[in-house]
């Protein structure tokens, strides 16, 4: 059997410990968010669309993980037999390590391996992924014309069904994959010694615990650390809290010791010893919508960017209006809800309807890390209206008033926002509505529109929360 396979080499890239663990104690993981899981269905469609581009290919994929040595001798015969052209999923080993190429095609007397990747750009990641897969090809003997990453090509307009050869761009990464073979070579030897080690290496926690990705035994490693440490402090960038942290200063009490009472990082630290949230008023309170409007509206716009275009005129990861909810006092019954859930083809309609309301109000307030007022003029929705009324942004006002919770360090949702200063309120990951926006059946979107209509509730309890009762006379 293999010792090291793709995920779990870039994953000893980045820590040691976290490949040691997913290889001798993966039942530790924390469990997956909808996002990542999201993601890595949209990494299969998006793979699964692109063997089109190269049809009548053999499938290689094994059922199990104990098909693997077939599958390795399986793909090894295919090369030698010259009625197969296309393999998918062609199964490699060497030097221990194992790896399924995406795309194998025969070009002459030799073959073009392909590793399609569903984003617009790439990453240095997958640089280091496509290195790998050479090291391995080379080793296994296999003749290679040349090395290419395949993604999304963000100029690709859909009309009509969608044509896989101008919905890919192809970059040729032989260069980059031969330049680094040798660096590859002392890694995988480096890390098949991390995986035979009779316990985990000794790694401390540090920046590689969320970079390049976000390590998935955060709950294990970090487990020792209080949850009021000053390592969730976000004053000071993340290399200086852990040369800290590991350099004497390992306690709060020692910390606020080194830092001035009226610091940034010691409000932080009285804000994780009370349990509480901080927030610089005075920034808050300047940023207050002026004049204090007469109408508002809170509005929460669900968008979905589809990897690949759903329908025609738009691009991959295009933005659309997929869903909104409005609530305010023009509003009948308070509030108005709006889906195109089960006909994504409707969902321009939202334009017009969300101009027409709009345009009652003095002051639209939401909460997203979008641009929202940009959001609304590149629907055209701005241009359109009657007379002017202000985005107010609590995702940016917020920000700009240092607004600071452990939950928020690396994720400032609403989520995390609610449950800071509202402890009993307990929204979901905005993700699950997409996820459920793209159901099959009106339970989901049933679900889906009460999950929207509860985070503009929750929008509207911080927006009167700070803003209610300004201490200032607009
Ligand atoms: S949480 Fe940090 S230290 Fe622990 S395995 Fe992951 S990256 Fe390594």
């Amino acid at each position: 059997m293999h010792i090291l396979s793709k995920s779990t080499y870039i994953k000893g890239l980045q820590c040691e410990k976290a490949l040691y663990m997913t290889k001798k104690h993966p039942y530790l993981r924390d469990k997956l968010s909808i996002e990542q899981r999201a993601r890595f269905q949209r990494g299969t469609d998006v793979g699964i669309l692109a063997q089109q581009c190269f049809p009548g290919g053999v499938n290689m994929t094994p059922n199990a993980p104990s098909q693997f040595p077939k599958k390795v001798q399986e793909t090894m015969a295919n090369l030698a037999d010259p009625a197969v052209n296309v393999m998918y999923e062609a199964v490699f080993q060497y030097n221990d390590t194992l790896i399924m190429v995406d795309l194998l095609v025969r070009d002459g007397d030799r073959w073009k391996a392909v590793e399609v990747k569903s984003s617009l750009r790439l990453s240095p990641t997958y640089y280091n992924d496509a290195a790998l897969q050479y090291y391995v090809l080379h080793g296994c003997g296999v003749p290679l014309s040349d090395f290419q990453l395949m993604h999304l090509n963000g100029d690709y307009v859909k009309n009509g069904d969608i044509d896989v050869q101008e919905l890919f761009v192809m970059v040729s990464v032989l260069e980059y994959a031969q330049e680094k073979e040798a660096w590859v070579a002392a890694n995988v030897e480096r890390l098949k010694k991390v995986v035979a080690l009779p316990h985990a290496p000794l790694c401390r926690i540090g920046t590689q615990c969320h970079e390049p990705y976000t390590c998935d035994f955060l709950g294990h490693c970090w487990k020792q650390v209080p949850r009021n440490s000053f390592l969730y402090s976000t004053a000071l960038p993340d290399e200086e809290l852990f040369r800290l942290y590991f350099g004497g200063y390992g306690t709060n009490a020692l910390m606020l010791k080194q830092m001035g009472s009226e610091s940034e990082e010691a409000h932080q630290i009285e804000a994780l010893e009370s349990g509480s949230y901080y927030i610089d008023y005075k920034t808050l309170f300047a940023l207050a919508p002026d004049p204090k409007p007469r109408s508002i509206a809170y509005l929460n716009l669900l968008l979905d960017r589809p990897a690949v275009p759903e329908l025609d005129g738009t691009r991959p990861y295009q933005e659309m209006i997929l869903a909104f909810a409005l609530s305010g006092d023009q509003e009948p019954n308070g509030h108005t809800l709006w889906d195109c859930f089960e006909d994504h083809a409707q969902w321009r309609e939202s334009i017009a309807l969300l101009t027409e309301r709009l345009s009652r109000y003095d002051l639209i307030v939401c909460f997203t890390p979008l641009d929202l007022a940009s959001t609304l003029m590149r629907h055209e929705i701005t241009q359109n209206q009657t007379f002017g009324y202000k985005v107010f942004n609590l995702y940016e006002v917020l920000n700009h008033a240092r607004m600071f919770h452990p939950l928020m360090k690396y994720d400032f949702s609403l989520q995390h926002v609610a449950q800071a200063m509202f402890h009993e309120v307990k929204l979901f990951e905005h993700s699950r509505i997409v996820v459920e926006a793209h159901g099959t059946d009106l339970t989901s979107y049933q679900q889906a529109k009460e999950d929207l209509i509860a985070e503009n509730e929750v929008v509207k309890s911080i927006y009167q929360h700070f803003f209610k009762k300004m201490p200032v006379d607009n």
